[in-house]
């Protein structure tokens, strides 16, 4: 056994002998005395090295250890006031696994200074900080609420195809790749396939699955990889996912607290306790058209309306009732202009997407041909439709877009481990 403690619960005892590893976070020597402070996921541990216990020649070279190597150490857990940590380790026998080479291309011990692109280049050692790993820590948390409030609402999880034939949507957007002598794609949204599941009888399922946009802009809060956690429902109207997702972003909240991933980031979130606020569309268009911004009935809400409309509704909200033309062919159709779509935001930013969908097969198909598609390239989808579909209704909400909220960072590159942007493929 190569240890018998972490860290964090070698800082609970107390007179015990340990053996804890790690990896080299500072080293200072004060002449015949030296401490080398030790890190693993868990926490620090300064470990005391006095030269007359372990002898001259061992001192010198536990004290020439260059700062992120690998080592294990067997040494006696001492409470003690003098450390900053409250306890210290003192050295017994050191064992080096591993030497890190210098200089390092990023500091682990300073706090996050350097540019994006220098961290997401040396992207190993950026997750080697406490408060970058503490983005996974929450991100693991908030799936984990996810998953948890699905399962114990009978969702299903399933796994749909990512290599697929046809556009979900039609539109540029799309990784083209070789499949044999097909050409293929890569797959934007399992939605096509969700859908096709409920004319199956699953009832209620959701995915958490790679989704790949080949969107050209690099933003903040664009990913040309990113995790979408999908979620449909049978027999349910829009009104039903919506309450699906508040629940399901609530449990994610929660259990990201609870974790206590976000104490690392001096983020302070709580668990929203009241209703996700419903603004109709028309309702946002007229506020955002009353601050002085012209907005026509039947665009899109630009980044500044957004803007505006997240300076007044500071919080989780739906927007509802969108016009038809704007969204998917795969919508519900609702008093003819509108739809039965949603999206669910937080201040300016889009979380989710959703909608109660339109089960019509004939309707269907009179909507994408409005909408330029082609019904032929649909048909493995359109004949679920043709022998017994229940009315559904669900959602897509993209997985770092909620993580970017809860953790607080700013950029999405942060909440993914290894980012796919427009001009990045590696790490
Ligand atoms: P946006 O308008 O913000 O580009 P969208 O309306 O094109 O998003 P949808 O097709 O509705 O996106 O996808 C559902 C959800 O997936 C979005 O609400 C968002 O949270 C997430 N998402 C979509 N595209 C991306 C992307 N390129 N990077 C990260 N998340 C995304
Ligand atoms: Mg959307």
């Amino acid at each position: 056994m190569l240890r018998t403690c972490t860290l964090k619960e070698a800082s609970q005892l107390d007179g015990e002998t340990v053996k804890v590893c790690g990896w080299v976070h500072d080293i200072r020597v004060l002449g015949k005395i030296a401490f080398i402070i030790i890190r693993d996921r868990y926490g620090l541990a300064q470990l005391t090295l006095i030269r007359s216990i372990i002898g001259k020649e061992n001192f010198k070279k536990y004290t020439k250890l260059t700062r992120e190597s690998v080592i294990c150490v067997q040494g006696k857990v001492q409470k003690t006031e003098q450390a900053k940590l409250g306890f210290e380790i003192l050295l017994e026998s050191l064992e080096i696994l591993s030497i890190a080479e210098t200089p390092l291309p990023l500091g682990v011990a300073d706090k996050v200074s350097a540019d994006m692109e220098t961290r997401i280049e040396n992207r190993f050692l950026d997750l080697r900080k406490k408060e970058v790993l503490a983005v996974f820590e929450a991100r693991s948390a908030i799936i984990q609420g996810i998953r948890e409030y699905l399962a114990q609402e009978h969702f299903i999880e399933v796994h749909t195809p990512k290599i697929v034939a046809t556009a979900t949507e039609g539109g540029t957007e799309l990784f083209p790749i070789k499949y044999f002598e097909k050409d293929a794609y890569l797959n934007q949204s399992p939605q096509l396939y969700k859908q096709i599941l409920m004319g199956s009888g699953f009832d209620r399922v959701f995915e958490i699955a790679p989704a790949f946009r080949a969107e050209e802009h690099n933003t903040t809060r664009h990913l040309n990889e990113f995790i979408s956690i999908d979620a449909e429902l049978s027999f349910a109207d829009d009104n039903d996912a919506m309450q699906i997702l508040e629940n399901s972003i609530k449990n994610a909240i929660k259990h990201a607290i609870e974790s206590e991933a976000l104490n690392a980031l001096e983020q302070d979130i709580e668990t929203p306790d009241k209703p996700f606020e419903r603004v109709t569309y028309d309702d946002a268009l007229d506020l955002i058209n009353s601050k002085g911004y012209s907005m026509e009935w039947g665009e899109d809400f630009s980044t500044e309306a957004l803007k505006i409309l997240g300076k007044e509704i500071d919080d989780f909200y739906f927007i509802t009732h969108w016009p038809l033309e704007i969204k998917p062919f795969y919508v519900l159709p609702f008093e003819e202009k509108y739809s039965k779509a949603f999206d669910l935001m937080y201040k300016d930013k889009e979380l989710s997407s959703g909608a109660q969908r339109n089960h019509n097969y004939e309707s269907l198909v009179n909507i994408m041909k409005q909408k330029g598609l082609n019904p032929e390239n649909f048909e493995f989808y359109l004949r679920a439709f043709k022998y017994g579909m229940p009315p559904h209704a669900g959602w897509g909400l993209g997985l770092e877009r909620l993580v970017m909220i809860v953790t607080g960072v700013k950029n999405i590159r942060e909440c993914v481990l290894f980012p796919r942007d427009r001009t990045r493929l590696v790490p």
